[in-house]
Order: structure tokens, then C-alpha cells, then sequence
């Protein structure tokens, strides 16, 4: 018995994570990243022994090689920062695009698209806006607070769920500390992510 669920609203519900994970399926992109992909990058990053065998395979292993790095000592996978951007990128595979989302979502108290968007981006690899977008219409919190506007209004959550430990827990999963009070600090600004 989950006497507890009546009340808190979740961010997403098992079914909405299953709707996603269809959506994902229906609407592929090499933007993100299947578990697949990440294992194949990961080889080309750590196996000094594999070489290519066509023009083609040695200009992705150039790219990759450019683009990503692999963490020994976290066992993370990262997109590497470019000129413009402040730091490394961890690497979301699909199969957790919804669960990383919801996380940010809910750190960030509920904010709106655009400064969930921009937290996303700035620390993750391999999530498309649209997908932010796609989730956050089906938030149980944000549906149930109308008051909520999209920006500016953390300070009206009066949610009781422990979700911050949670949160903390998730972010520090194989050692990565995560700037979390920068992910607080500015609501507004664009970033064209990924
Ligand atoms: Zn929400």
C-alpha cells in the first residue's frame, strides 16, 4: 500500500515515462543517444586497440574523439565543452532522458520550459528541447498548480516531498558533482544546446 501517492503529485507518472519512451521509438534522431551508441563511443574512447576500416569510420573516430571524453575514474561518458560553453556535458542515454528531466525539473522548483531547457542543456548531452518541451506539458505538479508560471516562481512551491535529497543523490551518482547552485541562480538566457 502507497498511502502516501493521493497527495503528492509526482512530476511524471509511470505512464507518462512509457508514453515518452514510445514517443522516443517513433521519433528517432542520431541527436540522442541509445545505450547502443554510448557503448560504441565508449570503445572507440577507451580501446586502443580498435582501429578503423574505412574512410568513414576513421573520420567518426576523429569526430568522437574530438567531441567526447570518457571519465576512468567516474565511469562517466562526457560531450566535451566547446569555446562557448562553461563545462563538460554528461552524456544521457534515452532510456533515462525522462528520469534526468523530471530531476532537474524538480530541483529546479518547477520552472518553466525555458529555464528548465537551459539547465538541461548546459549539463547534458543527448536531450532535444522538444523532449524537455514534450515532459513538462505532462508535469502532475505544474498541471495542478495553474498559478504556476513558467518563470520566476519558485518561491510559491510548498511541496513537502523530499525530493532534494533524492535529487542530490542522483546528481552525485559516480562521483560527479554537479554545480547546482549555478543551475539555481539564473532563470532567464538562451542556449542553443544540442
Ligand atoms: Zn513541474
Amino acid at each position: 500500500m502507497m498511502s502516501t501517492s493521493s497527495n503528492n503529485a509526482v512530476t511524471f507518472t509511470p505512464s507518462t515515462k512509457a508514453a515518452f519512451l514510445q514517443y522516443l521509438r517513433e521519433n528517432p534522431t542520431n541527436r540522442r543517444i541509445t545505450q547502443t551508441d554510448k557503448d560504441s563511443l565508449i570503445e572507440w574512447l577507451t580501446n586502443p586497440h580498435k582501429r578503423p576500416t574505412s574512410q568513414k569510420e576513421f573520420s567518426r573516430r576523429n569526430y568522437i574523439w574530438k567531441t567526447f571524453t570518457w571519465d576512468e575514474k567516474t565511469q562517466n561518458l562526457f560531450a566535451v565543452a566547446k569555446p562557448d560553453e562553461e563545462k563538460d556535458r554528461k552524456v544521457v542515454t534515452e532510456d533515462t532522458i525522462a528520469d534526468v528531466v523530471e530531476c532537474v525539473h524538480e530541483g529546479n522548483k518547477h520552472g518553466g520550459w525555458d529555464a528548465t531547457w537551459k539547465d538541461i542543456s548546459s549539463s547534458c548531452y543527448g536531450i532535444l528541447r522538444s523532449d524537455v518541451i514534450h515532459l513538462l506539458k505532462q508535469c502532475q505538479t505544474c498541471a495542478l498548480n495553474p498559478s504556476k508560471r513558467p518563470k520566476g516562481s519558485a518561491a510559491t512551491m510548498g511541496s513537502s516531498q523530499p525530493m532534494d535529497h533524492e535529487f542530490l543523490d542522483f546528481l552525485n551518482t559516480g562521483d560527479v558533482q554537479y554545480d547546482i547552485s549555478a543551475w539555481d541562480a539564473q532563470e532567464n538566457g538562451e542556449h542553443s544546446g544540442e
